[in-house]
């Protein structure tokens, strides 16, 4: 019989405001709306999780946007599918991370916060739709500490119109102050169906954003943060378990409004429409994962990792060294600087990151299909 999946991911769709970048599924947060959305996740949940997980993710949209009842009840439901060594991360906003929902968690066994923090400017956080200061956040992650939760991200977000590297380095400069092991870094996408889409914001020059990359790793480095994943950096081995299932392209059981699963060798998504999901109808669509999109996959998720994958997990999946099979393409359409083949794994570069997307998408084209027969669909393979 297959594995079961080792992990779950529950969303929250309910935020109590919306950000100007954010194209995720949310809804405005409503009372009447809460007692119904739980119901209908708890028994999704039961209808697909029957076995226990280790890693186990709070997602949203914003968890804390709901009242400390509604709260109470989805962790003390969802911990009961938790095994014994485990690690329980809740997303969270600033303005709604409360005393009582940090001692809701404590009580639930949450042993891993994730704080949307964002920027340390608070013209900036207050123009892109953030209800918090900078210093509400440094306030709620040192109450957060006194309370024992030891291993907390906070998200940072750069590429701002007008914003210079000396207010990056501030930023940086202020977040590794708050003396947390893990950050997460994304540049701005102006996503579509997002607020700055519709103004006609304008994305950072792509110079510019790499310029910024260079600096955050080499700052961050230098502060005793690893880069383990082209967007994280931990300290003390504090990497996300969670992400990392789906980073190792590993099946995982995703339950809520528009969250997506992979089980069984399916990949699905969920309706995103509140009505049908409070229907029971669930699931929205479905892709069998055949064995050109298992690779495609491997390869898309694995290359984000700063230690790629292990040639031998390569060879065990696919039947195939993966030299033997792109080394001369690899070659040929001069990528080889791109890539590190050393100590038995497959990894990317510094360069070969900061190109990320177009090597992969090259190497996919090459690999996955016959060059003179394919029109090639870029959009494909683009990820963020
Ligand atoms: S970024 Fe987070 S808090 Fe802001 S609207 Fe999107 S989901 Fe809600």
């Amino acid at each position: 019989m297959a594995n079961k999946p080792n992990s779950l991911y529950i969303h929250i769709p309910f935020c109590e405001h919306v950000c100007s970048y954010c194209d995720f599924t949310k809804l405005f947060y409503n009372q009447k709306y809460e007692k119904p959305y739980l119901d209908s996740l708890e028994n999704e949940i039961k209808s697909k999780v029957s076995n226990k997980v280790s890693t186990l993710y709070f997602g949203g949209g914003t968890p804390t946007a709901l009242s400390d009842k509604g709260f109470e009840r989805i962790l003390t439901f969802a911990e009961q599918y938790l095994s014994s060594s485990y690690e329980f991360t809740v997303e969270a906003n600033v303005e709604n991370l409360t005393e009582s929902k940090l001692d809701i968690m404590k009580k639930c066994g949450v042993n891993r916060l994730s704080i949307g923090v964002q920027s340390t400017c608070n013209t900036l956080l207050k123009e892109i739709g953030r209800h918090h200061t900078f210093e509400e956040a440094q306030k709620i992650v040192f109450l957060a500490k006194s309370k024992g939760f030891s291993n907390i991200n906070i998200d940072l977000i750069y590429g701002f119109k007008n914003e210079a590297l000396n207010d990056l380095k501030k930023d940086l400069e202020e977040f590794i102050k708050l003396d947390i092991d893990h950050i997460s870094i994304y540049s701005l996408i102006v996503e579509k169906g997002s607020i700055l889409y519709n103004q006609k914001y304008k994305e950072q020059e792509e110079s510019e954003s790499r310029k910024f990359y260079e600096f955050i790793v080499s700052f961050l480095r230098e502060h005793g943060y690893e880069r383990y994943e082209i967007s994280n950096f931990a300290r003390n081995h504090k990497y996300s378990r969670h992400n990392l299932t789906y980073w190792h392209n590993e099946e995982y059981y995703g339950c809520g409004l528009g969250a997506s699963g992979y089980v069984s060798g399916v990949r699905y998504e969920n309706t995103k429409s509140l009505p049908e999901y409070l229907k029971g109808n669930y699931i929205s669509s479905k892709e069998i994962v055949g064995e050109k999109e298992l690779e495609e996959y491997f390869l898309l998720t694995n290359l984000r990792l700063e230690n790629g994958f292990l040639k031998a997990d390569y060879k065990a999946q696919f039947g195939i060294d993966f030299e033997e099979k792109y080394n001369l393409k690899i070659y040929n359409f001069s990528l080889s600087k791109y890539f590190d083949f050393s100590n038995n794994r497959v990894r990317l570069t510094d360069e070969g990151l900061i190109l990320m997307d177009f090597i992969l998408l090259k190497l996919l084209w090459l690999a996955l299909y016959e060059c003179k027969c394919l029109t090639l669909s870029l959009s494909l393979f683009i990820i963020n």
